[in-house]
């Protein structure tokens, strides 16, 4: 392996300078309109390295909504409350060849793939306990914590726009209540659509990496939730899962638990070492940022960092 602590400043700006002609060839997500006015030109790379250092290049403070990384979250706090037997007898633990908004088995077998696939996390939100937009707080003030950033907070023009679009989500929301692994009320979806338009950076996505990388310790050396088997089943889950049906070839060309959202953003553990979050809104065609990955890619090997 190589020594991952002489990666500075210079060493993320020339691997911005070289993928940032990326977006051209992706596409924002407009399927949620609010997505669709983004800016397709901002880019943003960041690492806390394996000693907590934060570094960062680019739109390092353009915020953008995490979308799907919020699942990474949401599956914690579930299994935190509920542990893990009980979460993955309602949910499935597979990859998949599906696109993250597929219904997949949801009606043969009544239970979502994973939770990194829209239906599983929609499920996982739905078992975290509280009344109303509780465990939306529950999910926003576990990300301040670890990102030890109070000022984030969520995009209501984003929510509204995903809950007057999410068709799809709502229809895989009342199956789940068909079958009665939900029960609750239609609250429980909007504290999914919520948790999706949390706005942060890649700077914060780069200390959500860290955490799960260090068995959920922060980058500062705060060990308040400290748990080296819950970081293992999030770990092993953004591997499996992370990428959605890109996970396979994403685990053989880059080889690190990742978690991607359609906003743009995606966060890398590096296990017992980095954290990487990067930004970069136009998409592949499985809603993976382009620029994003290629940017992981050429830092995966040029610090020989795949696990395997
Ligand atoms: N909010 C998005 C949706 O539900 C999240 C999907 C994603 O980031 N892949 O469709």
């Amino acid at each position: 392996k190589n020594n991952t602590t002489d990666i500075n400043v210079t060493t993320l700006a020339s691997i911005l300078e070289k993928n940032k002609h990326y977006h051209k060839e992706g596409t924002v997500a407009d399927y949620i309109p609010e997505l669709g006015k983004v800016d397709p030109t901002a880019i943003s790379f960041a690492i806390v390295n394996s000693d907590g250092k934060l570094i960062s290049v680019g739109d390092r403070n353009h915020k953008f909504t995490m979308q799907s990384v919020s699942k990474i979250i949401a599956l914690m706090l579930a299994v935190m409350e509920n542990g893990e037997e009980t979460v993955f007898e309602k949910i499935g633990y597979y990859g998949t060849d599906r696109p993250f908004n597929h219904f997949a088995n949801l009606e043969t077998m009544g239970k979502p793939l994973n939770p990194m696939m829209n239906a599983g996390a929609i499920l996982t939100t739905s078992m975290i306990s509280g009344k109303e937009d509780e465990p939306f707080v529950k999910i926003l003030e576990m990300i301040r914590y670890i990102t030890n950033n109070p000022s984030i907070t969520y995009s209501q023009a984003v929510y509204q726009s995903e809950k007057e679009t999410g068709h799809r989500n709502r229809g895989m929301f009342y199956l789940m209540k068909n079958t009665g692994a939900i029960t609750g009320s239609e609250d429980q979806l909007d504290n999914y659509f919520r948790q999706c338009s949390i706005e942060l950076t890649a700077e914060d996505l780069a200390k959500i990496g860290y955490f799960f990388a260090n068995e959920c310790s922060r980058y500062d050396g705060d060990k308040k939730y400290k748990n080296n088997a819950l970081a293992k089943l999030i770990l092993s889950q953004m591997l499996v899962a992370g990428m959605y049906e890109f996970s396979g070839e994403y685990a053989r060309t880059v080889g690190l638990p990742s978690k991607s959202g359609v906003g743009g953003g995606i966060v890398v553990s590096v296990p017992h070492g980095m954290g990487i979050g990067v930004f970069s809104p136009a998409l592949d065609s499985h809603g993976n940022s382009l620029a994003g990955y290629h940017m992981i890619l050429d830092l995966a090997k040029k610090y020989d960092l795949s696990i395997f």
